[in-house]
């Protein structure tokens, strides 16, 4: 089947019913998970900088109210539509129950290409999208909470959240009512790299897993691993950093203006100041410029990250990719026909729905930190370094030994907020991982992590409904 016989919403209906298969849920409360419960379509003016006028589509869709608020990223591109809006919300239900995230699922788009509008245009066009979001109680701490998703950033989201707060000036918590804020609005430390360091942490245990390294020629773990990244945004720079950090080679990159190789390694950091220099990561020194923007995929490696949009690989380049892992970065990169081949081909795919969900999972402590009002981290670190420092001077005492100077920082240091958040956000991704392979391999007629991170996330959302005695 050609994959444009059916849409992106189609095709996560297509992996939610193959997952459903093993399930023991009634078929109306299947149909009812995958439903989308409210789409939100709105056109407005915006006056761009030269005087023209310009009717702005835009989006919010809450796919399940399950459980509240709603939660899910606004995305600024020229592909959205509403279809891509209710599939990627769609996904952020599943992705929020797979993690033990107490929402449901919700997406925004904007039809417009940030590129082409000025820091003026783009506030106005954030700021009234925000106002239309409240006049129909579509956003708010308990209701709707948007977060940075393609093309939007901190900078959107302090534009939301003071349009929300002028409008609620009574609202004690109206901080709450969107994440991935810069932390003097209300944001949390370690938000900014959350998405890219899930999914490296998701890729670690995954190669972890001495029995699946074995089945495709690999050694365990993340050093000296091949890996290939598509797109330098936040997600994909994130998680190439984390990854050459812990020893792996960043063997190709691909983004918009085309693709480079480099089987030794590329240094990260260098490509991003040659990009900001020349404006591309073509010509980098020591690399090869690829013929086309794509063809970085299709590089013998060991993983590869598509790291952008959706539907990138699919039934006509799946047959040419030689990664043996395939880490889903970006929400649905790719479409059921290229998972079919790599069922038959024996290569991994590592789901977006549960492998990025660092993002929301660290949008979760920064709403809770908004509620509490109060900083992670601020009322025990000196409690904490304290009780350390005795307890590492009474050791020092027993033993008439002392610990060097660098072990004896690590040993007293009290958790800052961004260390409970790494952490917070390890732990999630280790137990998901575990929880998913462990689904995968209690029915060997599984065939596929997909289909397993589905049969977690049905379970979860299925079990909520009946339990809500909605489906007695
Ligand atoms: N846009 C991100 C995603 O697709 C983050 C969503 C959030 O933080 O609410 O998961």
């Amino acid at each position: 089947m050609s994959a444009k016989n059916y849409s992106f919403f189609d095709a996560v209906k297509k992996s939610f019913y193959k997952a459903a298969e093993f399930t023991p849920w009634d078929k109306g409360l299947l149909h009812q998970i995958n439903s989308c419960n409210a789409v939100y379509r709105m056109r407005f003016p915006v006056k761009r900088d030269d005087g023209s006028i310009d009717v702005i589509k835009a989006y919010r869709v809450q796919h399940s109210h399950h459980k509240t608020p709603c939660k899910g990223g606004i995305r600024f591109s020229l592909a959205v539509n509403q279809d891509e809006v209710m599939a990627l919300a769609a996904l952020m239900t599943y992705k929020c129950a797979i993690v033990n995230v107490p929402f449901g699922g919700g997406k925004g788009g904007i039809k417009i290409d940030p590129r082409k509008y000025s820091p003026y245009e783009l506030e106005k066009i954030t700021r009234r999208y925000t106002s239309e979001l409240v006049k129909k109680n579509f956003i708010g701490p308990a209701v709707d909470v948007p977060a940075p998703d393609y093309g939007t950033g901190e900078r959107e989201m302090a534009w939301i959240v003071d349009t929300y707060s002028a409008m609620h000036p009574n609202d004690i918590n109206a901080a709450g009512c969107v994440t991935g804020k810069p932390i003097s609005q209300g944001g949390i430390r370690g938000r900014r790299e959350a998405t890219g360091l899930g999914v490296f942490y998701g890729l670690k245990e995954v190669c972890s897993m001495e029995d699946e390294m074995q089945k495709r020629g690999l050694e365990p773990g993340v050093y000296g691993k091949r890996i290939v990244v598509q797109g330098l945004g936040n997600v994909g720079y994130h998680t190439a950093k984390f990854f050459q950090e812990e020893g792996a080679l960043i063997v190709g990159i691909a983004e918009y203006e085309g693709s480079i190789s480099k089987p030794d390694g590329i240094d990260l950091e260098a490509l991003v100041l040659h990009r900001k220099q020349t404006g591309s990561i073509l010509n980098f020194p020591g690399a090869t410029n690829l013929e086309n923007n794509t063809a970085a995929l299709e590089l013998d490696c060991d993983i590869l990250i598509p790291a952008a949009l959706e539907n990138v690989i699919n039934a006509e380049n799946a047959p040419r990719i030689k990664a043996k892992i395939i880490g889903e970065a970006a929400n649905g990169p790719l479409t059921p026909e290229a998972d079919e081949i790599f069922i038959q081909k024996g290569i991994l795919v590592v789901p977006d729905m549960y492998l990025n969900a660092g993002g929301v999972t660290v949008s979760y402590f920064e709403w809770l930190k908004n509620l509490s009002h109060v900083r992670y981290g601020r009322l025990e670190k000196r409690f904490n370094e304290n009780m350390n420092a005795r307890i590492l001077e009474s050791m020092e005492t027993l033993t008439e030994k002392r610990v060097d100077e660098k072990n004896r920082g690590l040993i007293k240091h009290g958790a800052d907020e961004v260390d409970l958040v790494y952490s917070g956000l390890e732990e999630t991704m280790i137990s998901a991982t575990r929880e998913i392979m462990e689904a995968w391999k209690s029915n060997d007629k599984i065939p596929d992590m997909r289909t397993a991170a589905y049969v977690v996330a049905i379970n979860k959302v299925a079990t909520t409904y009946s339990e809500l005695g909605i489906f007695p």
